[in-house]
């Protein structure tokens, strides 16, 4: 059996290695490592993908939430209410901004944000609801921007985990996660469904004037060269991480698909365990594109199971293993532990297993029946 690995990065580039090498040689040839056209082209092949007006690459998927923030001129002390259960990117931005983060609790079947605790924490001050698309599936997005324009907040989508991802409307209409609120971010990160060799991200946005807006503050404030209208950032995607993109992002769809399947087969083999709670699927609004294959242990030893993979060579992780509201830089005297049940409990049973686009069947079997043997 191959080595197993969280994230096979290698057995991917292995069967990509022409399309990706001849994209950074051309690169190379023409020295434009700064705005090349392989930056231009891959705006243009994503905004098409996703059905977006307008995609703006940035240096990471941080950055493109901290640039989305300030594009939508957010001012300090205006609240933004988001996830206790994601990356702390998230919340990180928001203070940054010296905006003032509202975590609030997620749902226990999809892991994404309440639409609940959402509605319980908007208060006069609250300017902004940044869902994330946790593991690869997006949060209830129509019920989200019904909230929203009831009462008059933007709504930033943190699309880092789940792009590919379809939503459907309740009359049918379906949509790419990303586009759905006033503005999206996601990042290139090499482990990301869609990762480059190194670091970057977008913002998405179907609005011209936000688009503009971005525009500028990606580069310094600057519409015109030399003219700084606007307090910006350097936050540029490089020419060769676009080349990698370029060659990567035909192949999405594909990618996604063998994620797909490798869950299905997770899933197949771990049903109707007393103790495993198999992701769930939102199947009549969402697909999901397994951004992670996260497990929930329920009245076992997540812990000794975690071990007990270690030791037999299978990697495994913890996201996250503590709720953001108790991590120090974000205490709030406002959070009290009852309204984030779904979260603490979650820290405690969720193990996320090996997730990529090269699992085969043997390894798969061999993971499963590991639990298996563990769990009994
Ligand atoms: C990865 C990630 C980010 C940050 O992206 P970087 O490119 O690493 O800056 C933000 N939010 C979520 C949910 C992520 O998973």
């Amino acid at each position: 059996m191959k080595k197993i690995q969280m994230v096979d990065l290698k057995g991917q580039y292995e069967n990509i290695k022409e399309a990706v090498n001849n994209s950074i040689q051309e690169v190379l040839d023409t020295n434009t490592y700064i705005n090349g056209p392989e930056v231009h082209k891959f705006q243009k092949s994503l905004e098409e993908y996703l059905g977006a007006k307008h995609v703006i690459p940035c240096a990471n998927g941080t950055d493109a939430l901290q640039i989305a923030m300030m594009a939508l001129d957010l001012k300090p002390g205006d609240e933004v209410i988001t996830a206790d259960f994601t990356f702390a990117a998230t919340v990180e931005v928001i203070a940054l901004l010296q905006l003032t983060p509202v975590l609030v609790d997620v749902e226990m079947d999809t892991f994404n944000i309440s639409v609940e605790a959402i509605k319980k924490a908007i208060t006069p001050k609250t300017k902004a609801i940044v869902p994330v698309h946790l593991f690869g599936q997006a949060a209830n997005m129509e019920a989200i921007m019904q909230l929203a324009t009831e009462h008059n907040l933007y709504v930033i989508e943190d699309n880092a985990q789940a792009i590919g991802a379809d939503y459907k409307y309740f009359d049918g209409k379906k949509k790419k996660a990303g586009v759905m609120g006033h503005v999206a971010s996601t990042s290139f990160f090499p482990s990301k469904n869609l990762g480059c060799y190194g670091d970057g991200g977008a913002i998405f946005t179907n609005d011209d004037d936000l688009a503009h807006k971005l525009r500028g503050i990606v580069n310094h404030g600057m519409y015109v060269r030399y003219h700084h209208d606007v307090v910006g950032v350097n936050s540029r995607l490089d020419s060769i991480q676009a080349a990698v993109l370029n060659a990567k992002l035909p192949k999405l769809d594909e990618y996604n698909a063998a994620r797909q399947l490798a869950a299905q087969k997770y899933s197949q083999a771990l049903a109707n365990h007393k103790n495993i709670v198999t992701p769930y699927i939102a199947g009549e609004r969402d697909s999901h594109v397994f951004h992670q294959y996260t497990l929930r242990i329920v009245d076992a030893d997540r812990d000794g199971l975690m071990q007990h993979l270690l030791d037999k060579g299978i990697p495994c992780a913890i996201y996250y293993p503590i709720p953001l509201h108790s991590q120090k830089a974000y205490l709030d005297s406002r959070y009290k532990e009852e309204d984030f049940p779904v979260t603490n409990q979650l820290v405690k049973e969720v193990i996320s297993l090996p997730m990529h686009t090269e699992l085969d069947d043997e390894q798969i079997q061999f993971i499963t029946d590991s639990i298996l043997e563990f769990l009994k």
